[in-house]
């Protein structure tokens, strides 16, 4: 894929690509965590009913992201971003840090991020890596008010979709990387892309139910087509 300085690139980024790392993202995989089906660690509801519960999943969730290394594909988009600058815009639904750790810069984590927590009443988010495993759940300084993990729960509106459909109503190419091409939020960017013209990029190791959606569809892990593919022309 030939990709011009003047292009502008807007990237999606999904559990496909945090995966090749090794680490499991639980969103609307099914999975299970320790017995608990994921709507009942990770929804409003759950953090109502059990506080405990859904800060030992995240600390564990913590724990699992501090020990995972970013991979290949987590690389590349941190060269194409060093090459692009600001023409360059990652918009990730996952919550770990592995791009910022390659060297990702302008990137926009839509389902929060794990490394930050807020306050429930405040709202203000904060930086914070610590594990709490005990009764003992930590508080607001200001408010007193308990403070909860900065992730986008099941229910939950995606952070500032306002700043993600400006960047996509600005650029030339839409890629989208380890994520299903035929479900929100992917679909609903294919769309827009369409509608604009812009040409649209799937990778992935399965083929999307919306192939026709897409003008180039590359099946293959991430951490395999994305080191090579993109060649970066003056
Ligand atoms: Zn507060």
């Amino acid at each position: 894929m030939r990709l011009a300085l003047q292009d502008r690139l807007f990237v999606l980024t999904g559990a496909g690509i945090s995966a090749e790392s090794g680490l499991a993202t639980f969103r609307g995989s099914g999975g299970l965590w320790n017995g608990h089906r994921v709507e009942e660690v990770a929804t409003p509801e759950a953090w109502d009913a059990d506080p405990e519960l859904v800060w030992r999943f995240y600390s564990m969730r913590r724990r699992d992201a501090l020990a995972a290394q970013p991979n290949a594909a987590h690389t590349a988009l941190a060269r194409i971003e060093e090459k692009l600058g600001d023409r360059f815009y990652l918009c990730t639904q996952n919550v770990d840090d592995l791009h910022e750790r390659a060297g990702s810069l302008r990137i926009h984590h839509m389902h929060g991020t794990l490394f930050q927590s807020r306050c429930v009443r405040c709202n203000k988010s904060f930086p914070d890596q610590s594990f709490y495993e005990t009764p003992d759940l930590p508080t607001c300084k200001t408010c007193a008010s308990p403070i909860r993990p900065h992730i986008v729960w099941f229910g939950e509106i995606p952070l500032d979709m306002d700043n993600i459909y400006r960047e996509l109503d600005c650029a030339t190419t839409l890629l989208v990387v380890g994520t299903s091409g035929s479900v929100y939020p992917a679909a609903g960017f294919v769309d827009i892309a369409n509608r604009r013209g812009i040409r649209t990029i799937y990778i992935g190791p399965e083929e999307p139910l919306n192939t026709h959606a897409f003008d180039d569809i590359i099946l293959s892990p991430a951490t395999q087509a994305l080191p090579t593919m993109i060649e970066l022309v003056p």
